[in-house]
């Protein structure tokens, strides 16, 4: 799927309004509540990484991104902005982590309860070991400070 494909699925599913209102999203939503685009049979992407790289520009690494209006489901790019992560794991940590970006680590963590470490390992290319850790604070920690 080339980007304009995918920029014009993205839009199609925004409700756009105002300059200063929220525009909700019409899409689905993850098991956290944030719009997710799905792509695929089991490839789903963040809705709203990807529109802020549409609208605004590229994110850079450990970065998130926040709502003004405290609203996850709006999509109203002048009501994103960027934070970088209060605390960012010293450098040399365990490597299988670094199979896995902040996003995927974040879906991961939401999904527990709903489904199994072994499953998740499959859909994402990690070990079960690395969906324990991840769990249970043992990795990804700038993600549990949330
Ligand atoms: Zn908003």
């Amino acid at each position: 799927m080339s980007d304009s494909d995918l920029e014009s699925r993205l839009w199609a599913r925004i409700e756009q309004r105002g300059d200063d209102e929220c525009w909700p999203w019409q899409g689905a939503a993850n098991a956290r509540g944030y719009p997710k685009l799905t792509l695929g049979q089991r490839r789903e992407v963040g809705a709203l990484r990807l529109l802020y790289e549409f609208a605004v520009g590229e994110i850079p690494e450990r970065h998130w991104l926040h709502h003004t209006c405290g609203n996850m489901g709006c999509m109203n790019p002048a009501h994103l902005y960027l934070r970088s992560y209060k605390s960012i794991p010293a450098s040399g940590e365990a490597a299988p982590r670094a199979k896995l970006t902040d996003d995927q680590a974040r879906e991961i963590l939401a999904a527990r309860g709903t489904v199994t470490a072994r499953e998740l390992a499959a859909r994402y290319g990690v070990s079960p070991g690395t969906i324990g850790d991840l769990w249970r604070g043992r990795s990804w920690k700038h993600l549990h400070e949330k």
